[in-house]
Formats: C-alpha cells, structure tokens, sequence
C-alpha cells in the first residue's frame, strides 16, 4: 500500500489520478488533497477517498470548505505552508505534484527534502529551477517520474539507459488551429482555443498546446529531467498522439512509447513505478488508427516555440520570466483582455525589459517570476488601452 497525497486534486490531471486510485484500492491510499478554490469538488473528493489532511490555497476558501465539510477529525490547512506541511506528512511516501505554474515549485522542492518519491506533472518545477531540482533529487536518493505523456514515454524508452543516446523527440499535437497560418487567429475565441481536438485538459494548457509555447516548456523540462543538451531535443508534430516521444540510441535504433491519449495511462505509470500493474486501459490499435503523420513544426508559424527555445538556451532565469509572463498573458487571454497572437508578442516584450540573472536557488527563481508577472501586466494594460 502507497501512500500518496495529490497536489492539484480537482484539475484535470487530478482527477484522473483520483479515477486511477479508484481502480487501485489495494494499492494506493490518500492521505492528503490539496486545491486552489474549487472545494465543492474537494468535499466530495474527500468523501470518497477519506484522506486525514486538506490543503486551500485561496484565501477564505478554506472557510467556504468548513461548511461543506462532513467528516469530523479532517485536518484543515492552508495557503503555500499547508501544502509545504501536506508533502512532508512522515506517513506518505509519493507526491503527486498537479498544480498548475510557478506555485508547483516549492512543494516539490520541499518533497524531495523530504525524502519522498515524486511523481511530477507540474512542469514549471522543472522549467524554472530543473538543474537545482535535480541535484536535489540525486542528493536525496529519491525518486522522481515525470506525469507529463512526452516524458513518460521518454521515461520508459529510456529505461534507465542514458549514455547511449543520441537524441530525443517530443510529439506535439499541434493543438486545434495546426495549419492555419498565424494571420488568420487574431479572432479566435478562447472557446476555440479550449476545444482541444484530442486532449481532455486545463484551460492554460490548452491556450499554450494550441501556440505550442507548452512544447517549449516541454523542452525545458526534458533537459534537466534526462540530463540532455538542448540542441538533442527535437520536437515533431503529430496530430493523432499515439505516439507520446521518441529515443534516437546512438547505434541507429529508434524507440516510441504509444498509447491512446489518456492521462490515466502515464499517471499510473508514475504512481506504480517502478511496477507494471494489470489495468483497465485499451491499447491503441494502430490497424484501425491506419496512418499516422510526423511533421516538423514551423518556427514562424509558432512563435512562442522560438521563444522557448532562446529562453532555454539562455538559461538562468530566463525560462521563469517567460513562464510568468505566459500565465498573465494567458490568463488576460481567457478573461478577453487581449487576442490570442498578442501572447507572444507580451511574451517577447516581456523578456526584452527583463535583465536575465542566475537562477541559484528557489528565492532568486520566484524574485524572476514575479518581476516578470508586474512587467507582463504592465503590458497587458498597454495592449487593453490601445
Ligand atoms: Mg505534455
């Protein structure tokens, strides 16, 4: 028996993480749950699955969560020292890290200090403080799968073999506006944008999949997780994602992790790791799929790509700048502050105004972030006054 607590319980990877749980009784118990604000789900959340310990991050949620609450001796914490107290519980051995931007940072930080096992779909842990992650991780002795599809499948190509690779590939989907040219979005909707065409996801991911700026953060991620230089990461568009990642082996052989598009299926692979379990979950069937299509993306058609890519070669603090400035951008996005294409030009913008610095520790890392937001914001307001 596993015991786990789940950052992030009511988004989407949450919930199907939950829904894995469910099919594992035997296997994994939950000790703790955390969310922002949506505590309705998280009272019936805490119904089904009886954790002792809860975590709010919004402030007078909690209050809100107390009322709705009907389990007597549920601890109540709150707020960014309740998760830190949630991932250090002495009784929990896995943290699943869900939450969505910048706020995923310390938690895992903290985890792993902690000494527990790690099971991350927060990429921005990796993306703003990936090297010092890591170190920590290899200090610590303990052990941390990537959530994301791309590097479980890179994970599980990969199997441990690393100094006999020659390159790897993440698979994007393109999202639902691949092949329209960038002139043509000035007017989509975040409607459009959130009708992903495969894909069951959160809002923010689904802006960043549909400009690609999620692949670039991907990128990032997959550097620091299999210790890879940036210029042996390549990224393929794949409208069907079947296939998640590919491993290029320095003696010519290629290997592709496939599996239909279900989060389930790299969220079990993380919480049993390193156990295979029997589960419900369907193949693929590739006879029936027929074809499968592979094109490499256009860096003019995807800006924000190409951004990722300089950020990323700059190093330091430069990725976290441009994580911040994309979760203002996308948030004013979604809230019909600003069109779709001036995501990347904020984005640009953003980062010409910032001074890169080292990123050394969690301290100096979140100083970048949030520098970043106030100049994000700031044009943010300039592109809503003109
Ligand atoms: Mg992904």
């Amino acid at each position: 028996m596993k015991n786990i607590v789940l950052l992030g319980s009511t988004g989407s990877i949450g919930r199907s993480c939950l829904a894995v749980v469910r099919e594992f009784p035997s296997r994994f118990k939950v000790a703790g749950l955390a969310t922002w604000s949506h505590v309705e789900a998280l009272a019936e959340q805490v119904e089904e699955f009886r954790p002792d310990f809860v975590s709010i991050g919004q402030e007078g949620a909690a209050e809100r969560f107390r009322r709705l609450n009907s389990r007597p001796g549920l601890e109540v914490l709150q707020g960014e020292s309740g998760l830190v107290e949630l991932v250090r519980l002495p009784e929990v051995r896995l943290v699943v890290n869900a939450l969505v931007g910048a706020a995923g940072l310390v938690p895992t930080v903290e985890a792993v200090c902690a000494g527990k096992d790690l099971a991350l779909a927060n990429k921005e842990s990796l993306v703003l403080a990936g090297e010092l992650v890591m170190k920590l991780v290899k200090e610590r002795g303990t052990q941390l799968v990537p959530i994301d599809s791309e590097h479980s499948a890179i994970h599980q190509c990969l199997a441990g073999r690393t100094a006999s690779v020659r390159r790897i590939v993440l698979t994007a989907s393109g999202g639902p506006f691949n092949g329209r040219r960038m002139g043509e979005l000035e007017t989509v909707t975040p409607e459009e944008v959130l009708r992903h065409p495969v894909w069951d996801m959160g809002s923010r991911i689904c802006v960043d999949s549909a400009n690609l700026l999620n692949k670039g953060l991907e990128v990032m991620e997959a550097r620091w997780l299999f210790d890879i230089a940036l210029r042996n990461i390549g990224v393929l568009l794949h409208p069907q994602c079947i296939v998640h990642g590919l491993v290029e082996f320095t003696d010519g052989t290629t290997l592709a992790q496939m599996s239909r598009p279900d989060m389930k299926i790299p969220i079990l692979y993380a919480l049993s790791h390193p156990e295979q379990l029997v589960a419900p979950f369907e193949s693929c069937s590739l006879a029936e799929l027929g074809t499968l299509t592979f094109e490499e993306p256009d860096l003019e058609q995807y800006p924000c790509l190409r951004l990722a890519y300089e950020a990323a070669r700059a190093g330091g603090t430069v990725p976290a700048s441009l994580n911040a400035a994309d979760e203002v951008a996308v948030e004013a996005f979604l809230k019909r502050r600003i069109a779709f294409t001036d995501i990347p030009r904020i984005l640009e913008d953003s980062l010409e105004r910032l001074e890169p610095r080292q990123a050394g520790s969690v301290e100096s890392v979140m100083a970048a972030d949030g520098e970043a937001r106030a100049v994000a914001e700031k044009l943010v307001s300039k592109v809503c006054g003109r």
